[in-house]
């Protein structure tokens, strides 16, 4: 572990635990090619790191890795690192890629329960060692944001969230909408927890809390015996049928249209049926960015829910895959997983009645 630290009186101390991605990389001058650069010389990065006067450590990855690579061992192990590290720290910020960061900050959300600690996935559309960069910002601000307490000395925001651009967003409610933007992350079903101006501003309200005395209780197995699986106007009964039937696969994340709708077919219903004889679980999931699955509002949606398929509400697809893997990997009875689907977890729906 690499440290920054400062005596004197007492400072937050916030650990980043850098992964890979784009934020980690240094571009030559010369040749303008990129590599990782060495997180033990991250203060020569950025020497405005000391201007925050935190102590501040850093657990690297090795080897880095981008994003498309990440596993839910990878996951496991950020979740390791915080628990390992729980009493020291006040806060956690995770320097990460930007492709699969939704997936990784939900599935967080899911293996941390009980957190009361700041847990601030960022990274950046830019290397940290090129002039434009996006990264420094990010970064600097969201070292503040884990560091950020309330009067009575508690931490502002103890959740798994993603800063990004001057935006604070809860982690399993985001979505990457631009590969080229650097306001590339939003969170259409759920407010800013907060954003970054003049001021950074926290909007308490929208900010979740532990309960009194609760503990950290970490899940590191995840299960991944899953698919994922978009209709689209012509979709072939094959196609179902073979999704349903590869070996092993316990649930499906069925992402349909509008506010939970499928085409009217007597195939799909009877596919979904026998799926559900198979004790095989699928939860209803909207191609829309913004709004939720009703699946009473229209009658083809309706008959989804006639035959067993779960309401995911309005998830993105990044928290139901993960929260599926999270509850798969427990030993639950295909009803109990069903009602725990049903639920908001750690946020990440809003559940309707
Ligand atoms: N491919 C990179 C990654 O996700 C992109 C980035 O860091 O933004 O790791």
């Amino acid at each position: 572990m690499i440290s920054i630290t400062y005596s004197g009186k007492r400072q937050p101390s916030i650990l980043i635990i850098y992964t890979g991605g784009t934020i980690g990389m240094y571009e030559d001058p010369e040749s303008g090619a990129l590599s990782n650069f060495d997180f033990a010389k991250l203060a020569s990065y950025v020497p405005e790191l000391y201007h925050l006067k935190f102590n501040i450590s850093c657990y690297p990855f090795d080897p880095p890795i981008d994003s498309s690579d990440m596993l839910p061992r990878h996951w496991a192990d950020i979740a390791c690192i915080i628990q390992d590290n729980y009493e020291s720290f006040d806060g956690f910020v995770v320097l990460h890629g930007t492709d699969t960061m939704a997936y990784t900050a939900s599935a967080l959300s899911f293996m941390l329960q009980g957190l009361g600690k700041p847990v601030v996935f960022t990274g950046s559309q830019l290397p940290i060692g090129t002039l434009r960069t996006d990264g420094k910002e990010n970064l600097l601000t969201s070292l503040e944001i884990a560091a950020a307490t309330d009067p009575d000395g508690r931490p502002t925001v103890p959740e798994v969230c993603v800063f990004f651009e001057n935006q604070l967003l809860r982690g399993n409610r985001t979505t990457k909408i631009s590969a080229e933007g650097f306001n590339a992350f939003r969170s259409f079903n759920y407010p800013l927890l907060g954003d970054a101006g003049i001021h950074l501003r926290f909007y308490r309200e929208y900010i979740h809390h532990p309960s009194p005395g609760e503990k950290l209780r970490v899940q590191t197995d995840m299960d991944t015996h899953l698919a994922v699986l978009s209709i689209f106007p012509g979709i072939r009964r094959e196609v179902v049928k073979a999704i349903f039937h590869i070996e092993g696969v316990r649930a499906v994340v069925l992402v349909t249209y509008g506010s939970g709708n499928a085409p009217q077919k007597q195939w799909l219903i009877e596919e979904l049926e026998e799926a559900r004889r198979r004790d095989i679980v699928v939860v209803n999931v909207t191609q829309c960015s913004q709004g939720t699955v009703e699946m009473g509002r229209y009658a083809t949606g309706l008959q989804l829910l006639q035959a067993g398929v779960v309401n995911g509400y309005d998830s993105t697809v990044e928290s139901a895959v993960t929260k599926l893997m999270y509850l798969l990997a427990q030993e639950l009875n295909s009803d109990e997983l069903r009602a725990r689907l049903s639920e908001s977890i750690s946020g990440e729906a809003t559940v309707t009645a």
